[in-house]
């Protein structure tokens, strides 16, 4: 595409996008606008065929990319970067609709994909060397070759543009496949792509869980980075294993957030509780327990309802509301079950129980589970919806102890005005990112990843660079 001109696409029509064209299919398949219940426009459902040939190509094209000097591919991403921003409005519209998320954090959304792609590209591919009388040692880092990308439905956009930039960065082709409930921002920002990447660099493959596995065995894909649900992160391991392929897995969260006794309730409650309900609390790092210090327990419960109850939940197109609907019926009915089974065991709800069943689109209104057992399925399971447990501490080991009672590791919090204790509190507690005075903020400029069942790897930051590359050690002896 030549400097300045916009590149016309249809945002109502949407492909497959393999070896640099676009291919349909004999199988469609539907997204579902969680907003209104009703049906988005057809997607192709990819074939093993499909397959096979999106991996045949980005095969082909590989050695070329490879070798394209980086400066190059920098530039070329700029540019995909910068055709982006020229339809960033449709984006916008498009993951509205597919998401339900309220349009000025679509905006946001929209607006992070130049941000990753600007910020990988300020990265140079280290190079380290070592020398002695003898030798000169050089620890180089090469590209993987071809790379699948498998991405979730809670950040469609911004998670495969997270995978995208460091992939292409480093000289892999990459293969998306995304979520059968958003595929939608996905295969467009891939049909866009083909107007300035060559063929076979960055394609995208919609379909189900199936095409995912598939995708896990091709015996001609190198790395699968995926971002998804612990249960199926084994699976992407198990798949991948059967050919050695390098695995990044961005896995659910149980995040934890700590209170310390000397906090400013009144500001730091609304925070909390945004760390909760961000994106309806379907975020892998949302805040997913909350432990406050009992001495102050109850007034600061008391201000999290208060903020909760201004909380304003609807279509992303009332610029009041702060919460959009759960993005798809199965994860509806899996949050609605939280909220039954707090209601069967009379658990308390201190913002109020909502009428789960009141609309038409997946609309929950978010509420707080007052002091529920540390066996309580809401303690122990990651609800990925807006409803957050509370629970008193008095004891400090206790209660980090409490915090990493758990197979998950992902990302955690902690509240304090005395900065220096709240940051050792941190550094005692057993996730990938821990964040200190501010809920859950995960930066393309830092690593990102799980500890125990959260994850195995990272992507973004200097580190997570390295996550598409083979170290590649060359010893030069001096004669
Ligand atoms: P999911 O695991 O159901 O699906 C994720 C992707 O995997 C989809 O594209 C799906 O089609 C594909 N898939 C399903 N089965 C597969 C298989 N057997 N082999 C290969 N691919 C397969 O997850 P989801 O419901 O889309 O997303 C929600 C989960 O993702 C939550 O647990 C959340 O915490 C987690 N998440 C983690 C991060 C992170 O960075 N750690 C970010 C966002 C979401």
């Amino acid at each position: 595409m030549s400097p300045g001109k916009v590149s016309t696409l249809d945002f109502e029509k949407f492909y497959n996008i393999v070896d640099g064209k676009q291919r349909s299919s004999d199988k469609v398949h539907r997204g579902i606008n969680p907003t209104t219940g009703q049906e988005l426009w057809d997607v192709p459902i990819a074939s093993e065929q499909d397959l096979n040939d999106a991996v045949a190509a980005a095969k082909k094209a590989f050695p070329a990319w490879r070798d394209t000097p980086i400066e190059k591919r920098k530039e070329l991403l700029g540019k995909f970067a910068e055709a982006f921003q020229q339809h960033s409005d449709e984006f916008t519209n498009l993951l509205c609709k597919e998401s339900g998320k309220p349009r000025r954090f679509a905006a946001i959304e929209v607006g992070g994909v130049p941000g990753i792609i600007g910020w990988h590209n300020s990265l140079e591919i280290p190079v380290d060397k070592l020398e002695d009388d003898e030798k000169t040692v050089y620890t180089e880092y090469s590209p993987l070759g071809v790379c699948g990308a498998i991405c979730p439905w809670n950040f469609p956009l911004v998670l495969s543009a997270g995978k995208i930039a460091p992939a292409l960065l480093t000289g892999n082709c990459i293969i998306v496949k995304p979520s059968p409930f958003t595929p939608y921002t996905a295969l467009k920002f891939a049909e866009l792509a083909t107007e300035i990447f060559p063929p076979g660099v960055l394609q995208v493959v919609g379909g189900n869980n199936e095409l995912g596995q598939s995708l896990c065995l091709h015996p001609d894909v190198a790395k699968i980075s995926f971002t998804g649900s612990t249960a199926t992160g084994k699976k992407v391991m198990e798949s991948s294993a059967k050919t050695l392929k390098r695995v990044t897995l961005e896995l659910g969260g149980n995040d934890a957030s700590i209170i310390l006794p000397d906090v400013d309730v009144k500001k730091v409650a609304p925070e909390v509780v945004m760390g909760a309900f961000q994106n309806s609390g379907q975020v892998c790092v949302a805040t997913k327990r909350i432990y406050i210090h009992e001495s102050i327990y109850k007034e600061f419960l008391q201000e999290m309802v208060n903020f909760t109850k201004t909380v304003k939940v609807g279509n992303p197109d009332d610029g009041d509301n702060l919460l959009g609907p759960v993005q798809n019926q199965m994860q509806y009915e899996r949050v609605k079950g939280f909220f039954a089974d707090s209601k069967a065991q009379g658990y308390k709800f201190a913002a109020g129980e909502p009428d789960v069943a009141a609309s038409k689109g997946y609309f929950i209104q978010p509420t707080i589970i007052d002091n529920p057992p540390n066996d309580s399925r809401i303690i122990q399971e990651e609800p990925f919806g807006p409803i957050v447990p509370t629970q008193p501490w008095s004891d400090l080991e206790e209660v980090i102890a409490r915090a990493n009672n758990t197979n998950s590791g992902l990302g955690a919090c902690v509240w304090g005005k005395d900065v220096e204790k709240a940051s050792k509190v941190a550094r005692r507690l057993e996730a990938g990112s821990v964040f200190v005075n501010s809920w859950e903020k995960p930066t393309p400029q830092a690593l990102f990843g799980g500890h125990k069942e959260s994850g195995i790897g990272g992507e973004w930051g200097k580190t997570g660079l390295l996550a598409y590359c083979n170290p590649h050690v060359i010893h030069v002896y001096k004669s």
